[in-house]
């Protein structure tokens, strides 16, 4: 498994490479999308109690009329396209989908329950180009709420280890309706274990809105962020959104669903999440740069209780885009209240190279060359 490890990482430079790029494109201009989450198919092999994005009888998106959306979201510069559902993995022609949405540079992620992985169907998905993958756990034993979990899950995170070129990211939940919220904490050392990435999610409800933490969830989800290790955006993300929503607080934010961030449903329509179906409701061939111009601006009144994460992370990008002094303020806040902010020291040298310093004196020339080099490098003009 060690070498599998050390194998992906190999495999990853290329990867880390076009995501630089994509964040460095994503910095740059407000006018294309992030990233968008595509329903293949509604139906779910499973029936999580929680859950209100699956059904039990609808067939697949057919391949020519997903590849057509796949074409528009690329049309539309979208950078990430991600396979939700329902579960993807019951589509029958996934892979070719993927195949597409590298065939246009785009990066390709699937959202799975990881029911129907095995080794081979790790190696088509390695093959067909994913670039990453997200499993939630949401127990360790299966229970009424929900059947994912580590119990049934352990041997197919092993082959992904063992087997998956792409990057995986496993999902824990912490909040209302979990009935042992230790099991949040025993699923994250095992997926560090097996050299995953991790997220710890606070369950929302059906409208996508926060559920305040009781006192047991929130021991468990304060030794996760102690043990898990977060990289720049997650710990950013943590400092941001997470802290806020555990303590039960509201967060002030704009959220830019529609416009950065769009969820296309099976029937092509253009949404702002999964927990806000029907706005704006627009086909996805009739959208537009100016549809996402006025959803950018749109306030959302869910924003302030806002879980859905990956609507957080693109507004992040944004944040950094507008104001990334006051923004870098807000991810590595001081320890002490007025103190300057404590960046880490990769940060401090990508900011000395690309904001103006502080106290409003010019760039230096040879700071503004370096810059200048490492966007021609990411081939960004
Ligand atoms: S596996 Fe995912 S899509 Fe299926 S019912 Fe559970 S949460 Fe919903
Ligand atoms: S704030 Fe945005 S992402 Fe969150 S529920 Fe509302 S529309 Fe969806």
């Amino acid at each position: 498994m060690g070498l599998a490890r050390s194998l992906r990482k190999v495999h990853s430079l290329p990867r880390r490479f076009r995501q630089a790029q994509m964040i460095a494109r994503a910095l740059k201009s407000r006018n294309h999308p992030i990233l968008a989450h595509i329903i293949p198919i509604r139906r779910c092999n499973l029936s999580c109690a929680y859950c209100n994005e699956y059904d039990k009888v609808s067939s697949p998106v057919s391949k020519a009329e997903m590849i057509r959306r796949i074409d528009l979201l690329a049309a539309l510069g979208t950078e990430i396209i991600t396979f939700s559902g329902g579960e993807p993995l019951l589509h029958p022609d996934l892979d070719e989908l993927i195949r597409r949405i590298r065939h246009h540079g785009r990066i390709a992620t699937l959202i799975t329950n990881g029911y129907l992985l095995n080794p081979e169907r790790i190696r088509q998905l390695n093959r067909a180009g994913l670039e990453h993958l997200q499993i939630s756990v949401d127990n360790v034993q299966p229970d009424e709420v929900s059947k994912k979990s580590l119990k049934v899950l352990d041997k197919k995170l092993e082959w992904l280890a063992e087997h998956a070129a792409f990057d995986v990211s496993i999902n824990s939940v912490v909040g209302a309706g979990v009935q042992h919220p230790e099991d949040a904490l025993i699923i994250t050392r095992r997926a560090l274990e097996l050299g995953f990435d991790t997220t710890v999610g606070t369950i929302h409800d059906h409208k996508g809105q926060l559920q305040p933490l009781q006192d047991a969830d929130r021991a468990v989800y304060d030794q996760i962020q102690k043990e898990r290790k977060p990289g720049f955006w997650a710990f950013a993300y943590d400092n941001l959104f997470q802290k806020n929503l555990a303590a039960g607080q509201p967060n002030d934010w704009h959220c830019r669903a529609g416009s950065r961030y769009l969820y296309i449903c099976e029937d092509g329509l253009v949404h702002y999440c999964s927990q806000q179906r029907g706005y704006p409701a627009i086909p996805l061939e009739k959208y537009t740069g100016e549809d996402l111009e006025r959803e950018y601006w749109t306030k959302k009144p869910c924003a302030p209780f806002c879980t859905v994460s990956c609507v957080h992370r693109v507004a992040m990008i944004d944040l950094m885009r507008e104001n990334p002094r006051q923004a870098l303020a807000k991810f590595f806040p001081p320890a002490v209240a007025g103190a300057p902010a404590q960046l880490p020291a990769g940060v401090k040298f990508l900011s000395s190279l690309f904001l103006p310093p502080e106290d409003g004196r010019p760039q230096n020339g040879a700071a503004k060359a370096m810059a200048g080099a490492v966007m021609r490098m990411l081939g960004i003009k």
